[in-house]
């Protein structure tokens, strides 16, 4: 089966899907191998669901006449397929890279975008090299324009995903200690990131910079198309302002108090209203996106329970975002525990960057720090250092936290959320 061939089948298709769980009425399956599992074993039963077509890796289960085709590579041939869709479409197309808040801006960007156009964009965080094709491949001739998340933990992997996606317009949210390990150090995340950048450069393409980051800034010095925000003679500025811990950003004289904390969420805030601006959508239509975007899946989520304020940041965790993190809360009135779990992926610099954590944390004087993870355990000497959520779960019950506010942040593994309900 060749891409030509098939790209007819595709466009009849509803979705594309690699999930078998997910498959319904005239959908394409795409069935990938594993180390345990063949996927093509389930191709006769996709088609008996209704699948249109099914992509197998193993020749043994081919049957064109069921539309079960054989390719070498699944992976390789959704990523084919996904180039030739992108070369079809004539919309724009925004691409997002950066350590920490690319799935918090994406949203933002969607929310304030779709006040005009018909905007596709990633779904949840399917933001690797299957998960931009797959978004890619999502995007159909009633959108008008698509916002795609790119992730990455090492080199290359966002120039791969530039090559699928290529995006006509892109931003960084940050260069943050995040993924230390994959990317080799800080450096390596700047470059790793800014592969972004070299593509849009070479494309003739736009970047959207904050100027007010000062790599950002440096990297783009000699790029001729450039949105900017952040500084007062930049394209687009924005003041700060905010209220009962949420953030908000004032446009000339007007307002739009969102439903996220912590200041990093005004770059994010920004960015979103900065592109809204651009395409020429009313501020009023960009505040109404602000204030109703409401976050999802703890991140950075504000929530009220019992007498208490919870901070939940429990969906991942690195160094950059846990001391953004952990400055924010102090703007909190009123009482403060700290729970925060283990960073993980940080390699080398593991045991340095959580006593780094824990330092600050000690001086920004919260009333009571607890940490989670062997980690943290590793280098927090204290009493509340337990090795897993479960431990900190069987010490709560006998131990309630006293304080009005408490945040809870740590990488996904700890899965720190399994705690809420006994706080
Ligand atoms: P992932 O790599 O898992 O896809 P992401 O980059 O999509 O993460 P989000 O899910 O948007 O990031 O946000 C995760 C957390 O990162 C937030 O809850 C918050 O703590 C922090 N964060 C968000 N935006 C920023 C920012 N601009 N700078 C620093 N930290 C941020
Ligand atoms: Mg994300």
């Amino acid at each position: 089966m060749n891409i030509e061939q098939f790209y007819p089948i595709f466009l009849n298709a509803k979705k594309v899907t690699i999930d078998s769980r997910k498959i319904e009425k005239s959908d394409i399956f795409f069935a990938f191998s594993g180390d345990n599992f063949d996927a093509a074993t389930l191709a006769e039963k996709a088609v008996d669901l209704g699948a249109l077509a099914v992509i197998i890796e193993n020749k043994e289960f081919e049957n064109s006449e069921k539309n079960i085709f054989y390719v070498p590579s699944t992976l390789e041939f959704l990523q084919e397929l996904s180039v030739h869709h992108r070369n079809q479409l004539h919309i724009p197309i925004i691409g997002l890279t950066g350590s920490n808040g690319k799935t918090t801006t994406k949203e933002l960007i969607h929310a304030v975008l779709s006040e005009k156009f018909n905007v596709q964009y990633t779904f949840g965080n399917l933001n690797n090299h299957i998960g931009v094709p797959l978004t890619i491949l999502s995007i159909k001739p009633e959108h008008e324009m698509a916002v795609i998340e790119m992730g990455a933990n090492h080199q290359k992997e966002i120039e791969l995903l530039c090559t699928i996606a290529r995006p006509n317009y892109g931003y960084i949210t940050n260069f943050g200690k995040a993924h230390l390990e994959g990317f080799g150090g800080f450096e390596g995340v700047i470059k790793g990131k800014s592969e972004l950048y070299d593509y849009l450069k070479n494309a003739n393409q736009t970047i959207l910079i904050n100027e007010n980051d000062p790599i950002q800034f440096d990297k783009t010095k000699d790029y001729a198309s450039k949105i900017t925000f952040g500084k007062a003679d930049s394209d687009y500025y924005f003041d700060a302002f905010s209220e009962n811990n949420f953030v908000g950003l004032q446009y000339q004289n007007q307002k739009a108090l969102s439903k996220l904390t912590g200041e990093y969420n005004f770059t994010n805030l920004c960015a979103a209203a900065s592109l809204g601006l651009y395409f020429r959508i009313d501020f009023d239509k960009i505040q109404t996106a602000i204030e109703s975007y409401t976050p999802t899946n703890m991140r950075s989520q504000v929530v009220k329970k019992d007498d208490k304020i919870l901070v939940l940041d429990t969906y991942n965790a690195n160094p950059s975002s846990m001391s953004a993190s952990l400055y924010n809360f102090t703007t909190f009135t009123g009482s403060k525990t700290i729970v925060i779990g283990d960073m993980l992926e940080l390699g080398d610099e593991s045991e340095k960057e959580h006593k780094d954590i824990l330092l600050l944390a000690q001086e920004l004087g919260f009333d009571q720090i607890i940490t989670v993870g062997k980690h943290f355990k590793n280098v927090n000497k204290s009493s509340a250092a337990f090795e897993s959520t479960d431990q900190l779960i069987h010490y709560l019950k006998d131990n309630k936290i006293k304080s009005e506010n408490i945040l809870l942040k740590a990488s996904r593994g700890i899965s720190l959320e399994k705690a809420i309900d006994f706080i």
